[in-house]
């Protein structure tokens, strides 16, 4: 799509232990993919996951990232920490952190500046909820999470990734229909380039996510505008997660 090489990323949330480690790398170790995959454990297995990966091209990221850099702030990660350890990207601002942890616009764009700062890619997740779907102002909502969420980021370097995700979809079994998700995507690569111009909004990668299967994946990547995957329950079973990863 766009000459964007697609990336599909794992979502493991509060799940999974040592075997599902152990099994996704046996899975995901020597394969090849035309894609770019991350996955995303809680942050107590990404050393190890990242060993055990050693020269695969498989990539580890967070699923969230401290808005400081250091000092007494009991229970955080700095982007510094996770870019050290080998890290290559962090998600902010999903929306179970944002429901449930007071995440805002504010702190996803102080979130996204350290990210950026210290070369870790961050993936911004964004989206509607079904009231808000309802109310028809999903283009409203998005326009806001882009503009508060990535404010005043001309000056770093580095790419940045956006992870649509309508909250009425994710967990629920109901993807949005691939023509709905191209058309909020094109929105949003609409809402890059106004912001910080064409070749920003065309370098930069606009994820899916939402109930992702083997069963919809392929259509959803088809669009212009999905230049890729973020997968939530699918990406517990490494065999559904490959078959995600390598079928399209
Ligand atoms: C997610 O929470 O990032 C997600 C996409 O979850 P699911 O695939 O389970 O809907």
């Amino acid at each position: 799509s766009g000459g964007r090489r697609s990336l599909i990323i794992a979502n493991w949330k509060l799940n999974g232990g040592i075997d599902l480690m152990c099994t996704s790398i046996a899975t995901l170790v020597g394969k090849e993919f035309d894609t770019d995959i991350a996955v995303c454990p809680p942050y107590i297995y990404i050393r190890d996951m990242l060993s055990l990966l050693h020269h695969s091209e498989v990539q580890i990221g967070s699923q969230n990232v401290s808005k400081f850099e250091s000092g007494a702030y009991t229970g955080e990660t700095s982007a510094e920490m996770l870019k050290k350890v080998g890290c290559s990207l962090c998600l902010i601002g999903h929306s179970e952190r944002r429901q449930m942890f007071r995440e805002n616009n504010i702190s996803c764009n102080i979130k996204v500046k350290n990210a950026l700062i210290h070369g870790l890619v961050p993936v911004l997740c964004i989206g509607e909820n079904a009231e808000e779907k309802e109310a028809g102002i999903t283009k409203d909502i998005i326009f806001r999470q882009i503009d508060e969420g990535l404010k005043e980021i001309q000056d770093y370097e580095g790419d940045v990734c956006i992870a649509y995700e309508p909250v009425w979809a994710i967990g629920s079994g109901k993807s949005a229909d691939p023509e709905l998700a191209q058309e909020v995507h094109q929105f949003i690569r609409k809402c890059l380039k106004e912001k910080y111009g064409a070749g920003f909004a065309q370098k930069n990668r606009i994820l899916y996510g939402g109930s992702v299967s083997r069963k919809n994946a392929c259509e959803l990547l088809e669009k212009p505008d999905i230049d890729g995957l973020l997968v939530g329950g699918a990406s517990l079973d490494p065999e559904h997660f490959l078959q995600i990863c390598t079928q399209c």
